[in-house]
């Protein structure tokens, strides 16, 4: 039994002004039976069947459900009970028109957790007269298909299907002819002999004519009740109401619907937004470039393995070197010995590659060379273009020096110039052994002489030395002369191994490592000396030709980054906006559907999951395709500066990630709160 105590409802409108649309209504209705609702447009017949019907709540006063009064009841209760005792019947019937009628009606059955089952779908539409005469129920129409007292039908058989106690219709007939109006009452008289079946219609003949009971009101008021008024009954068992639980395929398969209603619209949108989340990447990835990754990763990419590092030298630098080489490094020198450089007797033209040096004795700023370093795997390999490599050796006693197989390469193309000034052909590395360089007097020191006792590999591969040399090379005479005595070049290659020495903390060391070529293991190395000290971020130089093509990127982000900033930030803005815009135009255009949906009795959740899944989709859409898009960006990038410069690494991918779905989210979350603010039946008006 239902109840209505001393029920008022007041309308406040925004500009101050309220409407007292019902006021002190209290009415008991019967378990069964069709009982109108009578008045003149503005009476408050509405008002009081939405209260009836759990889509509006009272000012003040009750409603009591089979002994449950709406005072206790939770948000959720309300749409529990819609869901479980009400089934609606709207004067524009509020079909879903993308829909087949069959689903239209076992929708209200998903609401409540149960499939629908199509034999019971069917025997409804049966019940309403939705078959033809050969018993062909109409399950697989679209309500575009039907007439308005068919659809009319859909919907009762929408309200019928959950089984519910009460029926409610707004004017049902309103939007119908007489017979087809005549049709419908017979229909829902027939249902009111085991429901209440109410029904608000400005049609009296039809009143009296159906009705068990007519109630009229005027000005919110009760005017007249023709009764019967029902007996007090105990309804002490109280109320069970069910939630609602929307499926999950129904709640992915309208969540996704939208998309195929607006095609063009969901591709544009999604581009333009890939386009803002993609530069947001670059910048990104730009911005958080790690130049030791960048360097190794270009190095395995070239199957390079051999790598110049030169840094300031901290306490615990030896032992993360010597935890790395397996060996102590043997010595470190002092920063002022650092911008030395060796030239040899002869004016040998020098590319920027051709420094590598491995001596012993005083030279101050060569690291002192152990003859047992390196075993196995980390050995130097002698350049393979020796015939006969048992002349190669590394450095053994003062004034010996073991050069780079790049510099080998420029002595075999220029050939070497002795002392007498003559030009001796070298064709093989063995050529060169025994042969003298000396130091030069530009560099401030004493000239000395050195004797080369071995060369070694650098595993730089050749061709990416030409192409280095295409890029930065004009190939002008003087080039290299201006090169070397300009001494731009002096650092590249130029170390022999990482070697300990007496400076303290502000020291320099330097030194050429093989790498192990165990990708982790040679991060964890060079990220260690980054970063070694406790967080002392000092910065380690790595030479390797690759880094050259560092320096403009690097600048980039030096100089760039505010400017970087400025353009992440737009171009987040300009996502989240057309995020944001997509998704409101797509919540606008469905938000009747989902106020039927709040009328039918799903939660608040339900329909947030509905449009979540479609906002989820895009962000999803938009991330796959960024994702793509970005390291192909990369790529291009990379092979213009013929390096492996720019990584779409874990840092962007996330932050593109957050911003993507964050922005998803709460374009979702925000405009479908503020729905769900609202009344189902305002959001069916579109108020
Ligand atoms: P009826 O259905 O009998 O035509 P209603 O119940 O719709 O009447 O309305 C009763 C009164 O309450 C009317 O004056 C109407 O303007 C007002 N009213 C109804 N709904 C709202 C609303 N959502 N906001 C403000 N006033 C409302
Ligand atoms: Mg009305």
């Amino acid at each position: 039994m239902l109840t209505l105590r001393n029920v008022t409802k007041i309308y406040s409108s925004k500009h101050g002004s309220s409407t007292k649309a019902l006021c002190d209504v209290t009415l008991d209705f019967p378990d069964t039976g069709m009982v109108f609702l009578l008045g003149r447009s503005g009476s408050g017949k509405s008002t009081m069947l939405n209260i009836i019907g759990g889509l509006d709540t009272p000012t003040e006063g009750e409603l009591i459900v089979d002994g449950r009064s709406s005072r206790t009841f939770w948000e959720t209760d309300l749409d529990s009970y819609r869901n479980t005792y009400v089934g609606f019947v709207f004067q524009e019937y509020n079909l879903m028109d993308g829909y087949t009628v069959g689903r239209n009606v076992s929708l209200a059955l998903d609401l409540q957790g149960r499939r629908g089952a199509a034999e019971r779908v069917d025997d409804i539409l049966r019940r309403v007269g939705l078959a033809d005469r050969f018993g062909n129920t109409f399950a697989r129409r679209y309500p575009g298909e039907l007439s308005g007292g068919q659809k009319q039908r859909v919907a009762i058989a929408r309200a019928l299907v959950k089984d519910p106690k009460i029926i409610l219709a707004d004017e049902p007939t309103g939007a119908l002819d007489f017979r087809t109006g005549e049709q419908l009452y017979e229909l829902l008289k027939q249902l009111s002999a085991d429901k209440l079946v109410i029904v608000v219609t400005h049609d009296e003949d039809a009143a009296r004519k159906y009705g068990d009971r007519i109630i009229e009101l005027a000005d919110g008021e009760v005017a007249s009740d023709t009764g019967p008024q029902p007996e007090e009954r105990d309804n002490g068992d109280g109320a069970a109401f069910v939630a609602s639980r929307l499926p999950l395929r129904r709640t992915l398969a309208m969540g996704l619907a939208g998309f195929a209603a607006r095609p063009i619209r969901l591709i544009v949108s999604v581009l333009l937004s890939v386009v803002a989340l993609a530069a947001f990447g670059i910048v990104v990835t730009v911005a958080t470039v790690n130049e030791t990754d960048i360097i190794l990763g270009s190095m395995y990419e070239r199957d390079m393995r051999m790598l110049t590092v030169r840094g300031s030298y901290a306490e615990d630098t030896p032992e993360i070197v010597e935890e790395y080489i397996g060996v102590p490094p043997m010595r470190v020198y002092s920063p002022a010995n650092m911008n030395i450089h060796i030239s040899t007797d002869a004016y040998v033209p020098m590319d920027s590659f051709s420094l590598g040096l491995l001596c012993t004795g005083e030279i101050p700023y060569f690291a002192e060379l152990d003859p047992d370093y390196g075993e196995g795997d980390a050995r130097l390999t002698p350049d393979d273009r020796f015939e006969d490599a048992s002349l190669c050796r590394l450095p053994e006693k003062e004034g010996e020096i073991a050069i780079t197989d790049l510099q080998a390469s420029m002595f075999m193309e220029f050939g070497y110039r002795g002392a007498d000034g003559r030009i001796t052909e070298i064709s093989c590395p063995d050529d060169l052994i025994g042969k003298t360089l000396v130091r030069g007097t530009e560099t401030g020191l004493d000239e000395t002489v050195y004797t080369i006792c071995g060369v070694y590999s650098t595993e730089i591969d050749r061709e990416d030395v030409e192409a280095f040399d295409y890029i930065y090379n004009d190939e002008e005479e003087d080039y290299y002369a201006s090169y070397y005595t300009e001494g731009i070049g002096y650092s590249i290659m130029s170390y022999a191994f990482v070697a300990k020495g007496e400076s303290a903390s502000d020291g320099v060391f330097g030194g050429m490592i093989k790498m192990s070529g165990d990708a982790d293991r040679d991060a964890a190395f060079l990220h260690g000396l980054e970063y070694s000290e406790g967080g002392r971020n000092y910065e380690i130089r790595i030479t390797t030709p690759i880094s050259i093509f560092m320096s403009p990127p690097m600048a980039f982000r030096t100089y760039g980054a505010v400017p970087c900033a400025i353009v992440a930030a737009i171009m987040a803005v300009f996502s989240i906006l057309l995020m944001a815009s997509s998704l409101t135009a797509s919540l606008n255009m469905k938000s009747r559907k989902l106020g039927v949906l709040r009328a039918l009795g799903a939660g608040k959740p339900d329909i947030f999951a509905i449009c979540l899944v479609e906002s989820v989709a895009v962000a999803l859409l938009e991330m796959i395709l960024t994702s793509v898009a970005v390291p192909i960006m990369c790529a291009a990038f990379n092979s213009i500066f013929y390096v492996s410069l720019l990584f779409f690494g874990v840092g962007a991918f996330f932050a593109v990630f957050g911003l993507c779905f964050g922005s998803a989210a709460l374009s979702t979350v925000l405009p479908v709160a503020k729905l769900m603010r609202k009344k189902p039946v305002d959001i069916i008006a579109g108020r």
